[in-house]
């Protein structure tokens, strides 16, 4: 009889195609100071690559650091690697990401996303902590990990005297899935590139008919997806299913990005599962389902803000004789892998942060994803046997509405904190910084006036001192100045609750059930009514405040329809910041300045040095017209204590922009003129010429005359073209 063996997931990764490369990709980290390793989703690269290097003794010497675009692949992988080397976690395998630190002094294998690591370069460019860093999916392209690709070219390519000063040569590993690796191998001086050899099984695609080019405003492919994933589950064989959908049809705008999905209301993900769920439940497994081995769905979510719980139970297999039906977002294309899935629910869209002009700040918004990403999405099934993948859009949706590749995030989104990032690590040639991708000129220029703006760099595109405080918070730049601001007066307590709140998801609870609806929104009114009713700033700290002060914080939340996992979680932020503002404070030279002003005075005042940018004034009725530069006419949200205010409300700042059919703001503060008054020419007196002056200290004289004579033309055609 056969002794019961304990499940080791160690052994499964035996089975994964990167193992039989073991003994040569250390060989090829030992050789190289750059390796780009490319291989199929799945291939192990992202689990087992640290762990061999590990076992190879790169720990001996330093932490063996990985890098991941998006937060919860940082934490979930983590979480793994943990298992599998059987240790616990936050012990020698950890995680850290944005204001969650789970190492400690053993940690040896750190996951982490690469806005950490770009923080962790501004403390110490050597990097002196790690033997290893291995920036991982590359291919995503987002922001910061483009940053980290030029900055380790940078500091380590010509052995800059950052790494110089090292004791031990770093490794860089690059990884990718296997698109671009050419260019990005060239990028890195011709480094050698490993690729991991993997099968991939055919799939077939289908299009569908539901979803064309006249639907990219609508909702209507939540239902489309329901739909097709329960003909999936009734008429295909057994095999499970991975539906992708968007987080949020919702746009808001906030850069960085919140550290959860901006929910009001239920998400279309958790919407989506509630409509399977329903009409799964008619199923008479007897007569309408063609496999008959099949007896039942297992529906679960996977979002970014979604309890780590319950994310992991996406990983185990699904009962006997039960399919597992995965609603995901865009992290199931590349950053996690499901195993099992053999049909893929293509929605088509996406979420994605974007630059808007119109709006003149970044908005997130669901837009049509990339062809490349379609085929991605598709090759999820055909991991390890045939699959199948239904788009719901049709043909005429994906010739038309879906471009050839994703634009990297660095060409569409603020360059704000990263141009702030890259001045404080002396980088003043922000120009020709070596980016895989340039950036368009002006929105580095933009980047540079927005900062001149803030007093972050000075008239020369040198970093201020308050730059240098500035570049300290993981916080929306404006959002630090106001804080910044408020510290000064030695009144924080009132600014770090509100940065802390919003940094999380929103806290206000709208159920689903409209008799809850009204009970909700009269609860709200009155925590907003406790402050005077007339400044959604205020409610934000009397809220945190009140929640603190409670016995039962979280039976209190329920009460007023509050979100306490998202008020918790900006407790947490708010000691952060805290920390960060009070290892600031003990400088010398903090800034400090004195007032005479009441409570309420000198909380706004604080919030306009900050959001001076979000100046509007009203126009008529409801409508109010924004200073900066832009005009736009923005009405103010519903979900604001001041929509139904009348009476003084000539000038207002706000936090964030809402586009649906009309611009909405949220979050509003009514002010008064005075206040601003001086900030605003900042607005408009910039010379973004001389600001970047700096930048082309280099470039000759000629080329200095022909860049005037380019700006001068594009002026001129911004000019007409606003004439129109
Ligand atoms: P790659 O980085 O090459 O895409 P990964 O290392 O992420 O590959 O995945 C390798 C394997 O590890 C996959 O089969 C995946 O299902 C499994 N895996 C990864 N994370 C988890 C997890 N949290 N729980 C269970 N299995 C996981
Ligand atoms: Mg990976």
């Amino acid at each position: 009889m056969s002794t019961p063996t304990r499940w080791n997931p160690k052994d499964e990764a035996k089975h994964l195609p990167i193992y039989r490369h073991k003994t040569k990709l250390i060989r090829a980290v030992k050789d190289d100071t750059f390796l780009l390793v490319t291989g199929e989703t799945g291939s192990g690269k992202t689990t087992q690559l640290p762990q061999y290097l590990h076992e190879a003794g790169f720990s001996r010497n330093g932490k063996i650091g990985i890098t991941q675009p998006r937060r919860v692949a940082a934490i979930t992988v983590a979480q793994r690697v943990a298992q599998e080397m059987q240790c616990t976690l936050g012990r020698e395998v950890g995680y850290q990401v944005r204001f969650d630190d789970c190492t400690s002094q053993d940690t040896v294998v750190k996951y982490m996303t690469d806005g950490c690591l770009l923080r962790e370069v501004l403390a110490d460019p050597a990097l002196s902590q790690y033997s290893v860093i291995i920036l991982d999916e590359v291919h995503e392209r987002s922001l910061n990990t483009d940053i980290l690709l030029g900055l380790l070219k940078k500091i380590f390519f010509n052995q800059s005297k950052a790494a110089k000063q090292r004791s031990h040569p770093l490794k860089v590993v690059v990884m990718s899935a296997t698109l671009e690796s050419d260019k990005i191998s060239a990028f890195l001086g011709n480094c050698p590139v490993f690729a991991i050899p993997g099968r991939v099984f055919p799939v077939t695609c289908t299009f569908g008919f539901a979803v064309g080019p006249k639907d990219l405003e609508s909702t209507g492919y939540v239902k489309e997806v329901v739909k097709v994933a329960l003909d999936v589950h009734t008429s295909e064989m057994a095999g499970d299913i991975l539906v992708f959908l968007t987080v949020q049809t919702e746009i808001c705008h906030v850069n960085p990005p919140p550290l959860f999905s901006p929910p009001t209301g239920r998400s279309v993900i958790e919407r989506a599962c509630d409509l399977l769920f329903e009409k799964a439940e008619s199923i008479d497994y007897r007569y309408d389902v063609e496999d008959q081995t099949v007896e039942g769905l297992l529906i679960l979510p996977l979002y970014g803000s979604m309890p780590t719980e319950q994310q992991r139970q996406i990983f185990q297999p699904p009962p006997p004789r039960i399919r597992k039906c995965v609603v995901a977002t865009n992290i199931a294309a590349t950053s996690l892998t499901i195993n099992g899935i053999k049909y893929i629910v293509d929605s088509g869209f996406v979420k994605q942060l974007n630059h808007n002009s119109r709006v003149g700040m970044d908005v997130l918004e669901v837009v049509p994803i990339s062809k490349s990403e379609a085929q991605q999405r598709a090759g999820r099934a055909g991991r390890t046997s045939t699959g199948k993948c239904f788009r719901i859009y049709n043909k005429e949706f994906w010739e038309k509405c879906m471009p050839e590749y994703t634009v990297p995030e660095i060409q569409r989104t603020s360059l704000t904190a990263v141009i702030l990032t890259l001045k404080c690590l002396g980088v003043h040639d922000v120009i020709r910084f070596p980016y895989l991708d340039c950036p368009e000129e002006r929105f580095i220029l933009e980047a540079l006036k927005q900062l001149y703006q803030f007093d972050a760099i000075d008239r020369k595109g040198s970093v201020t001192k308050l730059g240098e405080l500035m570049v300290e918070f993981p916080l929306h730049p404006g959002l630090t100045r106001a804080l910044l601001k408020a510290a000064s007066f030695g009144c924080q307590d009132l600014l770090l609750p509100v940065a802390a709140m919003l940094s999380v998801e929103n806290i206000f609870i709208r159920p689903g059930k409209p008799e809850n609806q009204k009970e909700a929104e009269e609860k709200h009114k009155g925590l907003a009514a406790k402050t005077g009713g007339m400044n959604d700033f205020a409610t934000l700290l009397s809220v945190f405040q009140s929640c603190k002060d409670s016995e039962r914080p979280s039976a209190w939340c329920k009460d007023n329809w509050i979100h306490w996992r998202a008020l918790k979680s900006s407790f947490n932020v708010e000691t952060q910041l805290r920390d960060i503002l009070f290892r600031l404070q003990q400088k010398r030279d903090f800034p400090k300045e004195t007032h005479d002003c009441n409570k309420s005075e000198l909380f706004r005042r604080c919030l306009c040095s900050g959001y001076f940018t979000n100046v509007a004034r009203r126009s008529f009725g409801k409508v109010f017209c924004t200073m900066d530069g832009h005009g736009s006419m923005v009405h103010i949200h519903p979900s604001s204590s001041l929509f139904d205010q009348e009476g003084e409300l000539d000038w207002i700042v706000f936090h964030d922009v809402l586009v649906t059919s009309r611009m909405y703001i949220r979050t509003v503060c009514p002010i008064r003129y005075e206040w601003v008054k001086d900030l605003l020419p900042k607005l408009h007196e910039v010379d973004v010429y001389e600001l970047s002056s700096v930048a082309r200290e280099e470039v000759t004289e000629e080329e200095v005359t022909k860049w005037e004579t380019r700006e001068a033309a594009k002026r001129q055609q911004e000019s007409s073209s606003e004439d129109l």
